[in-house]
């Protein structure tokens, strides 16, 4: 197996878990391997020179439904991870009940670089060529890591246009065109942008109740400050969580009283902050003279080893590893990112009594949202985001009952019943 691969750790992963329960090794197998993966030369003008961009799109599995999962633009794409991150979306949907199988894609591309323009037409590039394998029944993309409603917009808008020149094809409705695409702005869902971390955060209220937590005397930690850890920190904190600690790629901040204790941040402030300065960077002083509120601005990897009850890595995978799993203090961790820590470091975790809340159960509200988002627009409908929020959380809370009552049955963990729960649901 090569060490460094992700997908071939997630797989043995799975496997494992498959192996303990008794299911067929032929069926593992053949659900483990992707059904598709497309990989694609994206090439657009950039100042007078063509650049060409990777791109990547894995159909994992659709047993259950049509492939579905998001496209991320990041510099670190390529066709391994995204393989594991289709995997995980095939075993997410399953967890949270909803009639979709998985894929994942993305460009390697660090979008901060290219102009409104060249993201545009980038993202335009792309629909035309994995425009075939696209479709309301078939493959439905969604926002992922650096992508969000604007660039599914134009994604959408891409895709509409292609079908109408193919007339000659089979004509599908405008609202099938558009149900090929959720996390959209035009005609898509109201809740969908704060789903995964309103999600994440009934599955953290379902924990306290069966761990008998008080969310006032809980701090929370947060790595990751773009859609999901945004709204996470900001919906824990609304339902009296105290987030004492955020931060995104250039860092974090926190504040203590003069005896050391953490002081809760007030979220909608530091949002407010991070939207004027761009970063967290310096955000410490938001609300305040700095020195008598006693902020201060702390490394992501600080952030990670605070001894705070919950830690919540809400960014990329791979955050907790091998290399600093001996320093992570906090009793609780919540999986918001997909992937963030690996296999070895969940078995030194949970050995040590660590409690971890999986990727696939803990951010599946994002895919829950999205699959509310495809149902509006085959009925043709528009959801208010009231009844949507709590739909969504009847899914979150029906999802954490099937899982945390599998782990009592079968004796073990979370991660492991999630997977339990997904495989049985995929391979029946
Ligand atoms: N990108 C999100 C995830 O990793 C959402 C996927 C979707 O809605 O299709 O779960």
């Amino acid at each position: 197996m090569n060490e460094n691969s992700i997908y071939q750790k997630s797989r043995q992963e799975v496997f494992e878990v498959g192996e303990k329960y008794n299911i067929s090794e032929e069926k593992l197998e053949e659900f483990l391997e992707p059904d598709k993966i497309l990989e694609i030369k994206i090439p657009i003008k950039i100042d007078d020179e063509t650049i060409t961009f990777k791109g990547f799109r894995s159909q994992h599995n659709n047993n259950l439904g049509p492939y579905k999962g998001g496209l991320r633009f990041h510099p670190n794409v390529n066709k391994d991870e995204v393989m594991a991150l289709s995997l995980w979306m095939s075993l997410k949907t399953a967890v949270v009940g909803v009639p979709f199988g998985g894929a994942k894609g993305g460009i390697a591309v660090d979008p901060k670089q290219l102009s409104e323009k060249e993201l545009e037409n980038l993202s335009r590039e792309y629909v035309r060529r994995v425009y075939e394998i696209l479709g309301p029944q078939k493959d439905i993309p969604a926002p992922d890591v650096n992508t969000n409603p604007k660039i599914i917009d134009w994604m959408v808008d891409e895709y509409v246009k292609i079908n109408q020149k193919l007339k000659n094809k089979s004509q599908i409705s405008k609202n099938e065109l558009y149900a090929t695409f959720t996390g959209k702005k035009k005609l898509g869902l109201s809740g969908r942008t704060e789903a995964t971390g309103f999600g994440g955060v009934a599955i953290l209220k379902k924990l306290s109740e069966k761990l008998k937590l008080k969310p006032e005397n809980t701090t929370v930690a947060i790595m990751g400050f773009g859609n999901v850890g945004y709204y996470f920190a900001d919906f824990a904190s609304k339902a009296g969580f105290k987030v004492v600690a955020v931060s995104d790629s250039k860092g974090g901040i926190i504040k203590r009283d003069s005896k050391g204790n953490f002081i809760p941040l007030d979220i909608p402030l530091v949002y407010e902050c991070k939207m004027e300065k761009g970063s967290l960077n310096g955000c410490y002083c938001a609300g305040g003279v700095c020195d008598t509120r006693g902020g201060q601005l702390i490394t992501n990897e600080e952030l990670l080893q605070l001894p705070v009850d919950i830690l919540v890595p809400a960014a990329l995978e791979n955050v907790i590893t091998e290399n600093n799993m001996q320093n992570i203090k906090a009793k609780i961790i919540v999986e918001m990112a997909n992937g963030p820590v690996t296999p070895k470091a969940k078995h030194y975790l949970i050995k040590k009594g660590v409690f971890i809340t999986p990727d696939i159960l803990a951010n599946s509200g994002g895919v829950a949202g999205s699959y509310i988002e495809w149902e509006q627009n085959l009925k043709n409908k528009t959801y208010k985001k009231d009844d949507v929020l709590k739909r969504l959380e009847k899914l979150m809370f029906s999802a954490f009952e099937n899982v945390w009552k599998t782990a009592e049955r079968e004796n073990t963990n979370l991660p492991e019943a999630s997977y339990l729960v997904a495989l049985q649901r995929i391979l029946k």
